[in-house]
Protein backbone atom coordinates (compact mmCIF):
# COMPACT_ATOMS: atom_id res chain seq x y z
CA UNK A 1 0.00 0.00 0.00
CA UNK A 2 2.75 2.55 -0.82
CA UNK A 3 2.52 5.65 -2.13
CA UNK A 4 3.92 6.79 -5.93
CA UNK A 5 6.68 8.22 -4.24
CA UNK A 6 7.17 5.15 -1.85
CA UNK A 7 8.14 2.96 -4.85
CA UNK A 8 9.40 5.36 -6.36
CA UNK A 9 12.18 5.56 -3.06
CA UNK A 10 12.35 1.82 -3.26
CA UNK A 11 13.24 1.39 -7.15
CA UNK A 12 15.93 3.83 -6.93
CA UNK A 13 17.55 1.18 -4.08
CA UNK A 14 17.27 -2.13 -5.76
CA UNK A 15 20.19 -4.54 -6.42
CA UNK A 16 19.34 -5.57 -10.00
CA UNK A 17 20.90 -9.48 -10.77
CA UNK A 18 22.16 -9.48 -13.87
CA UNK A 19 24.23 -12.43 -13.99
CA UNK A 20 23.88 -15.59 -16.07
CA UNK A 21 23.22 -18.70 -13.10
CA UNK A 22 24.37 -21.96 -14.40
CA UNK A 23 25.15 -25.08 -12.28
CA UNK A 24 24.19 -23.48 -9.04
CA UNK A 25 26.30 -19.79 -9.69
CA UNK A 26 25.71 -16.34 -11.04
CA UNK A 27 29.01 -17.17 -13.38
CA UNK A 28 27.82 -14.79 -15.76
CA UNK A 29 28.03 -15.40 -19.35
CA UNK A 30 32.10 -16.94 -19.86
CA UNK A 31 32.45 -14.68 -22.97
CA UNK A 32 31.50 -11.72 -20.75
CA UNK A 33 29.06 -10.54 -23.27
CA UNK A 34 25.99 -8.73 -22.08
CA UNK A 35 23.02 -6.55 -23.83
CA UNK A 36 21.54 -3.62 -22.33
CA UNK A 37 17.91 -3.80 -20.61
CA UNK A 38 16.07 -0.65 -20.46
CA UNK A 39 13.04 -0.35 -18.62
CA UNK A 40 10.22 0.96 -21.02
CA UNK A 41 8.79 3.40 -18.24
CA UNK A 42 10.89 5.83 -19.45
CA UNK A 43 13.91 4.31 -21.54
CA UNK A 44 16.55 4.42 -18.73
CA UNK A 45 19.53 1.88 -18.60
CA UNK A 46 18.58 -1.53 -15.96
CA UNK A 47 20.85 -3.54 -16.34
CA UNK A 48 23.88 -5.11 -18.33
CA UNK A 49 22.61 -8.83 -18.60
CA UNK A 50 24.69 -11.77 -19.64
CA UNK A 51 24.54 -12.61 -22.96
CA UNK A 52 25.08 -16.45 -23.11
CA UNK A 53 26.31 -18.49 -25.67
CA UNK A 54 27.09 -22.02 -26.88
CA UNK A 55 29.83 -22.55 -24.24
CA UNK A 56 27.24 -21.44 -21.31
CA UNK A 57 24.67 -23.34 -22.98
CA UNK A 58 26.92 -26.37 -22.86
CA UNK A 59 28.15 -26.06 -19.71
CA UNK A 60 24.30 -25.75 -18.09
CA UNK A 61 23.27 -28.79 -20.09
CA UNK A 62 26.14 -30.77 -18.57
CA UNK A 63 25.17 -29.59 -14.91
CA UNK A 64 21.85 -30.72 -15.54
CA UNK A 65 22.56 -33.78 -17.21
CA UNK A 66 24.78 -34.42 -14.40
CA UNK A 67 22.00 -33.67 -11.68
CA UNK A 68 19.56 -35.29 -13.22
CA UNK A 69 21.63 -38.77 -14.36
CA UNK A 70 22.66 -38.79 -10.26
CA UNK A 71 19.48 -38.39 -8.94
CA UNK A 72 19.85 -35.80 -6.53
CA UNK A 73 16.44 -34.47 -7.28
CA UNK A 74 15.08 -36.71 -9.92
CA UNK A 75 14.82 -39.35 -7.48
CA UNK A 76 14.66 -38.17 -4.56
CA UNK A 77 10.70 -38.89 -3.18
CA UNK A 78 8.12 -36.50 -4.21
CA UNK A 79 7.73 -35.46 -0.79
CA UNK A 80 11.45 -34.72 -0.50
CA UNK A 81 10.54 -32.43 -3.59
CA UNK A 82 7.93 -31.34 -1.73
CA UNK A 83 9.62 -29.35 0.96
CA UNK A 84 12.48 -27.71 -1.12
CA UNK A 85 9.73 -26.36 -3.58
CA UNK A 86 7.81 -25.22 -0.43
CA UNK A 87 10.74 -23.58 1.44
CA UNK A 88 11.33 -21.59 -2.12
CA UNK A 89 7.79 -20.61 -2.04
CA UNK A 90 8.70 -19.46 1.44
CA UNK A 91 11.46 -17.10 0.12
CA UNK A 92 9.44 -15.89 -2.86
CA UNK A 93 6.57 -14.48 -0.55
CA UNK A 94 8.90 -12.98 1.30
CA UNK A 95 10.97 -10.65 -1.47
CA UNK A 96 7.59 -10.36 -3.46
CA UNK A 97 7.73 -6.56 -3.39
CA UNK A 98 10.95 -6.35 -4.63
CA UNK A 99 9.85 -9.31 -7.43
CA UNK A 100 6.58 -7.11 -8.16
CA UNK A 101 9.22 -3.59 -8.52
CA UNK A 102 11.92 -5.54 -10.53
CA UNK A 103 8.57 -7.02 -13.09
CA UNK A 104 7.26 -3.51 -13.00
CA UNK A 105 10.42 -1.96 -14.32
CA UNK A 106 11.65 -4.67 -16.53
CA UNK A 107 7.72 -4.55 -18.50
CA UNK A 108 6.14 -1.75 -17.87
CA UNK A 109 2.80 -2.95 -15.85
CA UNK A 110 1.06 -1.54 -12.88
CA UNK A 111 2.63 -2.25 -9.90
CA UNK A 112 -0.45 -3.43 -8.27
CA UNK A 113 -0.57 -5.90 -11.22
CA UNK A 114 2.83 -7.07 -10.83
CA UNK A 115 1.93 -7.48 -6.91
CA UNK A 116 -1.18 -9.05 -7.36
CA UNK A 117 -0.97 -10.83 -10.12
CA UNK A 118 2.24 -11.62 -11.37
CA UNK A 119 4.15 -12.43 -8.34
CA UNK A 120 1.06 -14.06 -6.31
CA UNK A 121 0.40 -15.73 -9.55
CA UNK A 122 3.77 -17.43 -10.09
CA UNK A 123 3.92 -18.21 -6.11
CA UNK A 124 0.35 -19.91 -6.16
CA UNK A 125 1.53 -21.68 -9.40
CA UNK A 126 4.59 -23.34 -7.26
CA UNK A 127 2.54 -23.82 -4.14
CA UNK A 128 0.14 -25.70 -6.51
CA UNK A 129 2.35 -28.13 -8.12
CA UNK A 130 4.95 -28.78 -4.72
CA UNK A 131 1.39 -29.17 -2.92
CA UNK A 132 0.29 -31.81 -5.64
CA UNK A 133 3.41 -33.93 -6.33
CA UNK A 134 3.31 -36.24 -3.50
CA UNK A 135 -0.43 -37.30 -4.63
CA UNK A 136 -0.13 -38.27 -7.95
CA UNK A 137 -0.04 -42.06 -7.64
CA UNK A 138 0.38 -44.93 -10.72
CA UNK A 139 -1.56 -47.40 -11.83
CA UNK A 140 -1.53 -51.43 -11.10
CA UNK A 141 -3.37 -52.89 -13.80
CA UNK A 142 -5.72 -55.65 -13.10
CA UNK A 143 -4.72 -59.12 -14.45
CA UNK A 144 -5.24 -62.99 -13.65
CA UNK A 145 -2.44 -62.95 -10.84
CA UNK A 146 0.23 -64.48 -13.34
CA UNK A 147 1.18 -60.65 -14.55
CA UNK A 148 2.23 -58.10 -11.98
CA UNK A 149 2.11 -54.66 -13.99
CA UNK A 150 2.54 -51.15 -13.46
CA UNK A 151 1.99 -47.94 -15.02
CA UNK A 152 4.32 -45.22 -13.90
CA UNK A 153 5.35 -41.61 -14.48
CA UNK A 154 9.03 -40.83 -14.57
CA UNK A 155 10.88 -37.26 -15.39
CA UNK A 156 11.26 -36.69 -19.10
CA UNK A 157 14.82 -35.44 -18.26
CA UNK A 158 16.50 -32.27 -19.15
CA UNK A 159 14.06 -29.52 -20.15
CA UNK A 160 14.53 -26.35 -21.92
CA UNK A 161 11.57 -23.56 -20.77
CA UNK A 162 11.78 -20.78 -23.42
CA UNK A 163 9.19 -18.24 -22.24
CA UNK A 164 7.92 -14.23 -23.37
CA UNK A 165 8.38 -11.46 -22.13
CA UNK A 166 4.52 -10.12 -21.46
CA UNK A 167 4.26 -12.33 -17.93
CA UNK A 168 7.69 -13.00 -17.44
CA UNK A 169 8.40 -14.28 -14.21
CA UNK A 170 4.38 -16.25 -14.27
CA UNK A 171 5.53 -17.62 -17.35
CA UNK A 172 8.27 -19.11 -16.20
CA UNK A 173 6.91 -20.35 -13.31
CA UNK A 174 4.34 -22.08 -14.72
CA UNK A 175 6.92 -24.06 -16.93
CA UNK A 176 9.43 -24.52 -14.04
CA UNK A 177 6.81 -25.50 -10.94
CA UNK A 178 5.42 -28.18 -13.20
CA UNK A 179 8.66 -29.35 -14.46
CA UNK A 180 10.85 -29.32 -11.41
CA UNK A 181 7.96 -31.19 -8.91
CA UNK A 182 7.96 -34.12 -11.77
CA UNK A 183 11.81 -34.07 -10.86
CA UNK A 184 13.44 -32.94 -14.28
CA UNK A 185 16.41 -30.22 -14.33
CA UNK A 186 15.51 -27.33 -16.24
CA UNK A 187 16.89 -24.82 -18.04
CA UNK A 188 15.26 -21.53 -18.06
CA UNK A 189 15.72 -19.26 -21.01
CA UNK A 190 13.96 -15.92 -20.26
CA UNK A 191 13.01 -13.23 -23.28
CA UNK A 192 15.99 -10.51 -23.60
CA UNK A 193 12.77 -7.87 -23.08
CA UNK A 194 12.77 -8.88 -19.75
CA UNK A 195 15.19 -10.86 -17.89
CA UNK A 196 15.77 -9.58 -14.64
CA UNK A 197 13.18 -11.90 -12.69
CA UNK A 198 14.07 -15.14 -13.67
CA UNK A 199 17.42 -14.15 -12.93
CA UNK A 200 16.36 -12.95 -9.28
CA UNK A 201 14.39 -16.11 -8.33
CA UNK A 202 17.40 -18.66 -9.59
CA UNK A 203 19.18 -17.72 -6.75
CA UNK A 204 16.51 -17.90 -3.77
CA UNK A 205 15.82 -21.57 -5.02
CA UNK A 206 19.51 -22.41 -4.34
CA UNK A 207 18.81 -21.04 -0.72
CA UNK A 208 15.91 -23.11 -0.34
CA UNK A 209 17.60 -26.19 -1.01
CA UNK A 210 17.27 -27.06 -4.81
CA UNK A 211 20.41 -28.78 -5.70
CA UNK A 212 23.61 -27.60 -7.89
CA UNK A 213 22.49 -28.02 -11.69
CA UNK A 214 19.07 -28.65 -11.57
CA UNK A 215 17.84 -25.39 -12.51
CA UNK A 216 20.14 -22.69 -14.46
CA UNK A 217 18.85 -19.78 -16.32
CA UNK A 218 20.35 -18.63 -19.21
CA UNK A 219 19.31 -15.16 -20.62
CA UNK A 220 19.95 -14.11 -23.76
CA UNK A 221 18.45 -12.70 -27.68
CA UNK A 222 16.70 -15.89 -29.85
CA UNK A 223 20.00 -17.48 -30.39
CA UNK A 224 19.97 -18.96 -27.00
CA UNK A 225 16.81 -20.44 -27.50
CA UNK A 226 17.77 -21.71 -30.79
CA UNK A 227 20.79 -23.30 -28.97
CA UNK A 228 18.59 -25.39 -26.45
CA UNK A 229 16.21 -26.11 -29.39
CA UNK A 230 19.33 -27.81 -31.22
CA UNK A 231 20.58 -29.13 -28.39
CA UNK A 232 21.11 -33.24 -28.86
CA UNK A 233 21.34 -33.38 -24.88
CA UNK A 234 17.87 -31.67 -23.87
CA UNK A 235 14.98 -33.73 -24.05
CA UNK A 236 12.04 -31.56 -23.99
CA UNK A 237 11.81 -28.17 -24.88
CA UNK A 238 8.40 -26.27 -22.91
CA UNK A 239 7.45 -22.93 -24.90
CA UNK A 240 5.59 -20.10 -24.86
CA UNK A 241 5.89 -17.25 -27.26
CA UNK A 242 4.41 -16.77 -30.86
CA UNK A 243 3.98 -18.95 -33.69
CA UNK A 244 6.50 -18.36 -35.75
CA UNK A 245 9.20 -19.13 -33.17
CA UNK A 246 7.22 -22.15 -32.12
CA UNK A 247 8.13 -23.17 -35.73
CA UNK A 248 11.62 -22.85 -35.74
CA UNK A 249 11.65 -24.97 -32.33
CA UNK A 250 9.65 -27.63 -34.03
CA UNK A 251 12.28 -27.71 -37.02
CA UNK A 252 15.22 -27.52 -34.58
CA UNK A 253 13.45 -30.73 -32.65
CA UNK A 254 12.96 -32.31 -36.24
CA UNK A 255 16.43 -31.58 -37.36
CA UNK A 256 18.15 -32.64 -34.17
CA UNK A 257 17.12 -35.25 -31.76
CA UNK A 258 13.47 -35.28 -31.86
CA UNK A 259 13.27 -33.60 -28.31
CA UNK A 260 9.82 -33.33 -27.24
CA UNK A 261 8.17 -29.69 -27.80
CA UNK A 262 5.33 -28.20 -26.18
CA UNK A 263 4.06 -25.08 -27.70
CA UNK A 264 1.63 -22.45 -26.02
CA UNK A 265 1.20 -19.52 -28.32
CA UNK A 266 -0.70 -16.67 -29.88
CA UNK A 267 -4.52 -16.21 -29.78
CA UNK A 268 -7.12 -13.51 -31.42
CA UNK A 269 -9.72 -14.25 -28.75
CA UNK A 270 -13.50 -13.41 -29.12
CA UNK A 271 -15.55 -11.88 -26.65
CA UNK A 272 -19.10 -12.54 -28.11
CA UNK A 273 -22.20 -10.27 -26.76
CA UNK A 274 -24.85 -11.24 -27.59
CA UNK A 275 -28.76 -8.96 -27.32
CA UNK A 276 -29.76 -10.23 -24.61
CA UNK A 277 -26.73 -9.81 -21.84
CA UNK A 278 -28.39 -9.33 -18.55
CA UNK A 279 -25.72 -6.36 -17.47
CA UNK A 280 -24.57 -4.71 -20.32
CA UNK A 281 -22.29 -1.80 -18.23
CA UNK A 282 -20.39 -5.09 -16.69
CA UNK A 283 -19.76 -7.02 -19.88
CA UNK A 284 -18.54 -3.28 -20.90
CA UNK A 285 -16.40 -2.86 -18.28
CA UNK A 286 -14.96 -6.56 -18.38
CA UNK A 287 -14.30 -5.77 -22.53
CA UNK A 288 -12.44 -2.95 -21.67
CA UNK A 289 -10.17 -4.39 -19.08
CA UNK A 290 -10.12 -7.74 -21.72
CA UNK A 291 -8.07 -5.98 -23.73
CA UNK A 292 -6.57 -2.96 -22.26
CA UNK A 293 -5.05 -5.17 -19.03
CA UNK A 294 -1.19 -5.24 -19.42
CA UNK A 295 -1.59 -3.11 -22.48
CA UNK A 296 -2.99 -5.85 -24.42
CA UNK A 297 -0.20 -7.82 -24.16
CA UNK A 298 -1.81 -10.95 -23.48
CA UNK A 299 -2.34 -14.01 -25.74
CA UNK A 300 -5.63 -14.95 -24.20
CA UNK A 301 -6.63 -10.73 -24.44
CA UNK A 302 -10.39 -10.61 -26.21
CA UNK A 303 -9.00 -8.77 -28.98
CA UNK A 304 -12.19 -9.32 -31.30
CA UNK A 305 -15.39 -7.93 -29.27
CA UNK A 306 -18.19 -9.55 -31.39
CA UNK A 307 -21.34 -7.14 -30.73
CA UNK A 308 -24.81 -8.50 -32.01
CA UNK A 309 -25.91 -5.74 -34.24
CA UNK A 310 -29.28 -4.77 -32.33
CA UNK A 311 -27.24 -3.50 -29.01
CA UNK A 312 -24.33 -2.10 -30.48
CA UNK A 313 -24.53 1.76 -30.88
CA UNK A 314 -25.51 0.98 -26.71
CA UNK A 315 -22.95 -1.48 -25.81
CA UNK A 316 -20.25 1.06 -27.96
CA UNK A 317 -20.91 3.84 -25.93
CA UNK A 318 -20.51 1.70 -22.24
CA UNK A 319 -17.36 0.29 -24.20
CA UNK A 320 -15.84 3.64 -24.74
CA UNK A 321 -16.85 4.89 -21.06
CA UNK A 322 -14.95 1.35 -19.21
CA UNK A 323 -12.03 2.34 -21.71
CA UNK A 324 -11.65 6.28 -20.06
CA UNK A 325 -10.67 4.13 -17.13
CA UNK A 326 -7.48 3.17 -18.65
CA UNK A 327 -5.27 6.51 -19.09
CA UNK A 328 -1.90 5.80 -19.93
CA UNK A 329 0.14 6.82 -17.01
CA UNK A 330 3.33 5.84 -14.70
CA UNK A 331 3.14 1.97 -13.93
CA UNK A 332 4.70 2.97 -10.34
CA UNK A 333 1.43 5.41 -9.33
CA UNK A 334 -0.97 2.76 -7.77
CA UNK A 335 -3.86 4.53 -9.40
CA UNK A 336 -2.33 3.56 -13.14
CA UNK A 337 -4.12 0.58 -15.02
CA UNK A 338 -2.31 1.29 -18.36
CA UNK A 339 1.36 0.84 -18.57
CA UNK A 340 3.86 1.50 -21.51
CA UNK A 341 4.30 -1.23 -23.99
CA UNK A 342 7.23 -3.28 -23.48
CA UNK A 343 9.44 -1.20 -25.91
CA UNK A 344 9.78 1.40 -28.52
CA UNK A 345 10.16 -1.67 -31.14
CA UNK A 346 7.07 -2.79 -30.08
CA UNK A 347 5.28 0.04 -30.06
CA UNK A 348 6.54 1.52 -33.24
CA UNK A 349 4.99 -2.49 -34.60
CA UNK A 350 1.37 -1.76 -32.70
CA UNK A 351 0.95 1.48 -34.93
CA UNK A 352 1.85 -0.10 -37.73
CA UNK A 353 -0.98 -1.87 -37.09
CA UNK A 354 -3.15 0.89 -36.17
CA UNK A 355 -1.93 2.73 -39.19
CA UNK A 356 -2.83 -0.31 -41.74
CA UNK A 357 -6.54 -0.01 -39.43
CA UNK A 358 -7.25 3.36 -40.18
CA UNK A 359 -7.49 2.05 -44.18
CA UNK A 360 -9.39 -0.90 -43.21
CA UNK A 361 -11.55 0.10 -40.63
CA UNK A 362 -13.17 3.32 -38.49
CA UNK A 363 -10.97 4.20 -35.39
CA UNK A 364 -13.66 4.76 -32.98
CA UNK A 365 -10.84 6.04 -30.01
CA UNK A 366 -7.59 6.49 -29.19
CA UNK A 367 -4.59 5.76 -32.16
CA UNK A 368 -1.67 8.07 -30.50
CA UNK A 369 1.02 7.98 -28.76
CA UNK A 370 1.09 9.32 -25.16
CA UNK A 371 3.47 10.61 -23.37
CA UNK A 372 2.49 10.38 -19.24
CA UNK A 373 7.19 9.86 -19.08
CA UNK A 374 9.59 11.06 -21.52
CA UNK A 375 11.30 8.64 -23.27
CA UNK A 376 8.43 5.75 -22.43
CA UNK A 377 6.82 3.71 -25.04
CA UNK A 378 2.69 4.51 -24.56
CA UNK A 379 -0.06 3.81 -26.68
CA UNK A 380 -3.63 5.39 -25.90
CA UNK A 381 -6.36 2.62 -25.72
CA UNK A 382 -7.38 2.34 -29.47
CA UNK A 383 -10.84 0.99 -30.28
CA UNK A 384 -11.60 0.02 -34.32
CA UNK A 385 -15.12 -0.87 -35.90
CA UNK A 386 -14.85 -2.91 -38.19
CA UNK A 387 -17.29 -4.35 -40.81
CA UNK A 388 -17.27 -7.77 -41.33
CA UNK A 389 -13.55 -9.49 -39.05
CA UNK A 390 -12.03 -9.95 -42.26
CA UNK A 391 -9.76 -6.75 -41.60
CA UNK A 392 -6.07 -7.63 -40.89
CA UNK A 393 -6.61 -5.67 -37.62
CA UNK A 394 -9.24 -8.39 -37.12
CA UNK A 395 -7.59 -11.50 -37.58
CA UNK A 396 -3.50 -10.52 -36.63
CA UNK A 397 -2.49 -10.82 -33.11
CA UNK A 398 -1.38 -7.37 -32.73
CA UNK A 399 -0.63 -7.34 -29.13
CA UNK A 400 -0.92 -3.98 -27.97
CA UNK A 401 -4.12 -2.04 -26.35
CA UNK A 402 -6.20 -2.29 -29.90
CA UNK A 403 -9.61 -3.33 -29.82
CA UNK A 404 -11.77 -4.39 -33.15
CA UNK A 405 -15.09 -4.10 -32.64
CA UNK A 406 -16.95 -6.65 -34.86
CA UNK A 407 -20.74 -6.55 -35.24
CA UNK A 408 -23.01 -9.63 -36.09
CA UNK A 409 -26.40 -10.20 -36.82
CA UNK A 410 -27.45 -13.87 -35.90
CA UNK A 411 -25.74 -16.54 -33.43
CA UNK A 412 -24.38 -18.42 -36.55
CA UNK A 413 -22.93 -15.50 -37.74
CA UNK A 414 -21.09 -15.03 -34.47
CA UNK A 415 -19.97 -18.41 -33.87
CA UNK A 416 -18.45 -18.96 -38.01
CA UNK A 417 -16.16 -15.29 -37.36
CA UNK A 418 -15.22 -16.32 -33.38
CA UNK A 419 -13.76 -19.79 -35.37
CA UNK A 420 -12.82 -17.91 -38.47
CA UNK A 421 -9.35 -17.72 -37.11
CA UNK A 422 -6.05 -19.73 -36.97
CA UNK A 423 -5.97 -19.22 -33.36
CA UNK A 424 -8.09 -20.81 -30.54
CA UNK A 425 -6.50 -19.86 -27.34
CA UNK A 426 -9.83 -18.28 -25.53
CA UNK A 427 -13.15 -16.92 -26.43
CA UNK A 428 -16.10 -15.57 -24.23
CA UNK A 429 -19.83 -15.46 -24.63
CA UNK A 430 -22.27 -13.14 -22.88
CA UNK A 431 -26.08 -13.67 -22.64
CA UNK A 432 -28.77 -14.20 -20.16
CA UNK A 433 -29.80 -17.33 -21.52
CA UNK A 434 -28.56 -20.43 -20.30
CA UNK A 435 -30.27 -22.36 -23.20
CA UNK A 436 -28.20 -20.35 -25.53
CA UNK A 437 -25.36 -20.41 -23.60
CA UNK A 438 -25.28 -24.71 -23.62
CA UNK A 439 -25.41 -24.13 -27.13
CA UNK A 440 -23.08 -22.05 -27.98
CA UNK A 441 -20.41 -22.98 -25.72
CA UNK A 442 -19.52 -26.41 -27.21
CA UNK A 443 -19.31 -24.95 -30.53
CA UNK A 444 -16.60 -22.31 -29.97
CA UNK A 445 -13.08 -24.17 -31.03
CA UNK A 446 -11.05 -22.83 -27.82
CA UNK A 447 -9.58 -24.15 -24.86
CA UNK A 448 -11.12 -21.77 -22.41
CA UNK A 449 -14.50 -20.31 -22.69
CA UNK A 450 -15.69 -17.72 -20.06
CA UNK A 451 -19.40 -16.84 -19.62
CA UNK A 452 -20.53 -13.74 -18.42
CA UNK A 453 -16.92 -13.09 -17.38
CA UNK A 454 -13.74 -12.44 -19.16
CA UNK A 455 -9.89 -14.00 -17.87
CA UNK A 456 -11.77 -14.58 -14.46
CA UNK A 457 -11.04 -17.60 -12.02
CA UNK A 458 -7.63 -17.84 -11.96
CA UNK A 459 -7.10 -20.89 -10.67
CA UNK A 460 -4.41 -23.74 -10.80
CA UNK A 461 -7.14 -26.66 -11.81
CA UNK A 462 -8.01 -25.62 -14.93
CA UNK A 463 -5.52 -26.61 -17.52
CA UNK A 464 -4.68 -23.30 -20.33
CA UNK A 465 -3.46 -23.75 -23.46
CA UNK A 466 -5.23 -24.05 -27.54
CA UNK A 467 -6.56 -25.17 -30.18
CA UNK A 468 -5.01 -24.71 -33.72
CA UNK A 469 -2.39 -22.51 -34.11
CA UNK A 470 -2.36 -21.39 -30.28
CA UNK A 471 -0.12 -24.87 -29.76
CA UNK A 472 -0.61 -28.01 -27.95
CA UNK A 473 -0.86 -29.10 -24.67
CA UNK A 474 -1.67 -27.39 -21.39
CA UNK A 475 -0.19 -25.34 -18.90
CA UNK A 476 -1.67 -25.59 -15.17
CA UNK A 477 -3.40 -28.22 -14.01
CA UNK A 478 -2.70 -31.87 -13.11
CA UNK A 479 -2.74 -32.00 -17.11
CA UNK A 480 0.05 -30.21 -17.27
CA UNK A 481 2.20 -33.00 -15.51
CA UNK A 482 2.29 -34.95 -18.98
CA UNK A 483 4.37 -32.52 -20.76
CA UNK A 484 7.48 -33.41 -17.93
CA UNK A 485 6.70 -36.71 -17.77
CA UNK A 486 7.32 -40.23 -19.23
CA UNK A 487 4.87 -43.00 -18.86
CA UNK A 488 6.21 -46.63 -18.21
CA UNK A 489 4.49 -49.94 -18.65
CA UNK A 490 6.28 -52.21 -16.69
CA UNK A 491 5.56 -55.73 -17.13
CA UNK A 492 6.21 -58.29 -14.69
CA UNK A 493 5.60 -62.37 -15.13
CA UNK A 494 5.38 -63.95 -11.48
P1 LIG B 1 8.82 -14.65 -29.25
O1 LIG B 1 8.44 -15.91 -29.95
O2 LIG B 1 9.39 -13.54 -30.03
O3 LIG B 1 9.87 -14.95 -28.10
C1 LIG B 1 9.61 -15.89 -27.08
C2 LIG B 1 10.92 -16.46 -26.57
O4 LIG B 1 11.53 -17.22 -27.62
C3 LIG B 1 11.94 -15.41 -26.15
O5 LIG B 1 12.60 -15.86 -25.00
C4 LIG B 1 12.87 -15.36 -27.35
O6 LIG B 1 14.18 -14.94 -27.03
C5 LIG B 1 12.88 -16.81 -27.78
N1 LIG B 1 13.30 -17.04 -29.17
C6 LIG B 1 13.36 -16.13 -30.19
N2 LIG B 1 13.77 -16.74 -31.32
C7 LIG B 1 13.98 -18.04 -31.02
C8 LIG B 1 14.39 -19.17 -31.77
N3 LIG B 1 14.69 -19.09 -33.07
N4 LIG B 1 14.47 -20.37 -31.14
C9 LIG B 1 14.14 -20.49 -29.84
N5 LIG B 1 13.76 -19.44 -29.07
C10 LIG B 1 13.67 -18.23 -29.65
O7 LIG B 1 7.51 -14.18 -28.48
P2 LIG B 1 7.34 -12.90 -27.55
O8 LIG B 1 7.25 -11.69 -28.43
O9 LIG B 1 8.34 -12.91 -26.47
O10 LIG B 1 5.93 -13.17 -26.85
C11 LIG B 1 4.73 -12.82 -27.44
C12 LIG B 1 4.02 -14.04 -27.95
O11 LIG B 1 3.84 -14.99 -26.90
C13 LIG B 1 2.64 -13.72 -28.44
O12 LIG B 1 2.38 -14.39 -29.65
C14 LIG B 1 1.74 -14.28 -27.34
O13 LIG B 1 0.46 -14.59 -27.74
C15 LIG B 1 2.51 -15.46 -26.89
N6 LIG B 1 2.10 -15.89 -25.54
C16 LIG B 1 1.39 -17.06 -25.41
C17 LIG B 1 0.96 -17.50 -24.16
C18 LIG B 1 0.17 -18.78 -24.00
O14 LIG B 1 0.08 -19.28 -22.89
N7 LIG B 1 -0.40 -19.33 -25.05
C19 LIG B 1 1.27 -16.73 -23.03
C20 LIG B 1 1.99 -15.55 -23.19
C21 LIG B 1 2.41 -15.15 -24.46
Amino acid sequence: DYTFEKWQDKAQQLDIEQRAFIAGEYTGAQSGQTFDCRSPIDGRLLARVSQCDADDVDRAVAAGRQSFESGVWSRQSPRQRKAVLLRWVALLSGHSEELALLETLDVGKPIAESQGVDVAGAIYCLEWFAEAIDKVAGEVIPGDGSFHSTVTREPVGVVGAIVPWNFPLMMAMWKLAPALAAGNSVLLKPSERSPLTALRIAGLARLAGLPDGVLSVLPGDGRVGELLSHHPDIDCIAFTGSGATGRRILRASADSNLKRVWNELGGKSANIILDDVEDLDAAAQAAAAAIFYNAGQVCSAGSRLLVQRSILQRFKVALLEAAREFVPGHPLDPATRLGPLVDQRHLDLVQQYVAHGEGEAQLVAGGRRAEPVAGGSYLAPTVFECKDGRERIAREEIFGPVLAIIPFDDVDEAVAIANASDYGLAAALWSGNLKRIHAIAPRLRAGTVWVNCYDALADMNFPFGGYKQSGNGRDNSLHALDKYQEIKSTIMQV
